[in-house]
């Protein structure tokens, strides 16, 4: 499973990745390996001895999930605006600032330290995706036993599987026993 995210948005893919559906691996367990998973992605800044507690493991988890939700929306479905209201706080709690990065440059910066300014920069750069059109080409397999996060690098941003040899195949497969058993909406 690749489709690799360019440049920063690859941490946004790999964050709602800590969670793998398919293969029922949880990496984000307990406050300290949320911890070490932010450190390993640079995402805890300069900050030496981040000390986490469970609500900002339970933040966390909400805000990947609620990403994931962004990600599902990406096929062309709506959100539901609670999705978009958990990025809201957590951008609060983070204190996301403009910074004036370059003569004609602007960038968000958390004020807040910890995990909040984590998960902050996370969200600058989704701002940041957004701001360069990157944003929709990320998107979440629709799969059920799946929800695994890739990045459409298609001409015309059309893929909708993680993997067509996987999920697609297995969407195929499924649709056909639908079809020709009448369908009893059974999914395994
Ligand atoms: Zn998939």
């Amino acid at each position: 499973m690749s489709n690799p995210a360019p440049g920063a948005l690859e941490t946004v893919r790999a964050f709602v990745n800590t969670r793998d559906i398919d293969d029922d691996i949880e990496l984000l367990t307990g406050p300290d390996e949320l911890v070490a998973w932010l450190g390993d992605q640079e995402l805890l800044g300069d900050e030496r001895d981040v000390r986490a507690t469970p609500g900002d493991l339970r933040h966390a988890v909400e805000l990947r999930e609620a990403l994931r939700a962004h990600l599902l929306s990406h096929h062309d479905q709506p959100l539901a605006d609670s999705f978009a209201e958990i990025l809201d706080a957590a951008a609060r709690r983070a204190r996301l600032t403009v910074r004036f990065t370059g003569p004609d440059e602007t960038g968000l910066a958390p004020e807040a330290a910890g995990v909040d300014g984590a998960l902050g920069r996370l969200l600058a750069i989704v701002a940041g995706a957004i701001a360069d059109g990157s944003w929709p080409r990320l998107k979440a397999c629709p799969a059920d036993t799946c929800q695994w996060a890739f990045y459409d690098a298609s001409r015309n941003r059309s893929a909708v599987w993680c993997d067509m040899r996987v999920c697609g195949n297995r969407a195929k497969v499924r649709g056909f026993r639908e079809r020709t058993r009448g369908g009893d909406g059974h999914r395994h």
